[in-house]
């Protein structure tokens, strides 16, 4: 990347931050990675599709991640700009049973949020780190339940910064895989859950964490599991 297309990026931004060289060690779980030519947080949505379009006028490579939590980073680093969505474009609203989340709203805020409001299905995922765009591109899934039984609908982004939107028929999903484009950007998504008793979810999270915490090494830096986790996982 040239020096006026640098110092265009950091003009616009205003709401957002953007970095250059920042070690992507610092965003990834793994704790490693070499540099992102272009670190960039977006501030709002605008923030972005202007970003975007601009990448594509350009011809600049754009790398997006959540909470790089099932990221593996070269030493060398990233490229272009690397778009980092974790706790950005982070809406959340609970209507009765259906719930809107920005991709950056953390995964364990909406496991809580249902707890709280009493919705049932998403306790599985407890203890899963990462955000909602990174649990929908990976399909997350944890004690047999996934992400994807509860989706309604998702707002994405193209490379060039037009909105598509999916109902949850139009996207396949299999095992931490979907059918999202690697250039495709996740906005917000819709789930609908069922009514249940706080006490009851409770209980179920409880029981979840402790195996999770019986299981897995939690005070290293990992990525999750590596190798696929015989059925029920
Ligand atoms: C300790 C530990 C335990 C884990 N346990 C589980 C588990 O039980 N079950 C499970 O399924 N996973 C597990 N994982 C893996 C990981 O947490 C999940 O895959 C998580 O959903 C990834 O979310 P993220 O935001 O960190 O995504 P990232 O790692 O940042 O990105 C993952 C992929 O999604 C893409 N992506 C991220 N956000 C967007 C977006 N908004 N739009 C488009 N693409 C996007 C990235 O480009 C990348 O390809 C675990 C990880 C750790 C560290």
């Amino acid at each position: 990347m040239d020096r006026r297309q640098r110092k265009a990026i950091s003009d616009w931004v205003s709401k957002g931050r953007v970095l250059f060289g920042e070690p992507l060690a610092r965003h990834t779980t793994f704790g490693i990675g070499g540099p992102a030519e272009v670190f960039h947080e977006p501030g709002d949505r605008e923030e972005l599709v202007r970003i975007l379009k601009f990448a594509s006028q350009e011809t600049i490579p754009v790398t997006i991640i959540g909470s790089g939590s099932n990221c593996l980073v070269s030493d060398t680093g990233v490229p272009g700009i690397v778009i980092s969505l974790a706790g950005r474009l982070n809406g959340f609203h609970i209507e009765g049973g259906r719930v809107t989340a920005g991709a950056g709203v953390v995964l364990g805020h909406m496991v809580h949020r249902c707890l709280q409001a009493g919705l049932a299905g998403v306790e599985n995922l407890v203890g899963v780190p990462g955000t909602i765009g990174g649990a929908l591109v990976m399909n997350a899934r944890a004690f047999g339940g996934e992400i994807s039984t509860y989706l309604d609908r998702v707002r994405t982004l193209t490379s060039d910064g037009k909105e598509q939107v999916y109902r949850r028929e139009d996207l396949q999903f299999g095992y931490r895989s979907s059918s999202f484009r690697p250039d495709e950007i996740i906005l917000e998504a819709e789930f609908h859950f069922e009514a249940g008793s706080p006490e009851a979810i409770a209980d179920l999270q409880k029981r979840f964490l402790s195996e999770r915490k019986a299981r897995q090494p939690l005070n290293q830096q990992s990525a999750g599991s590596v190798f696929k986790n015989p059925a029920p996982d």
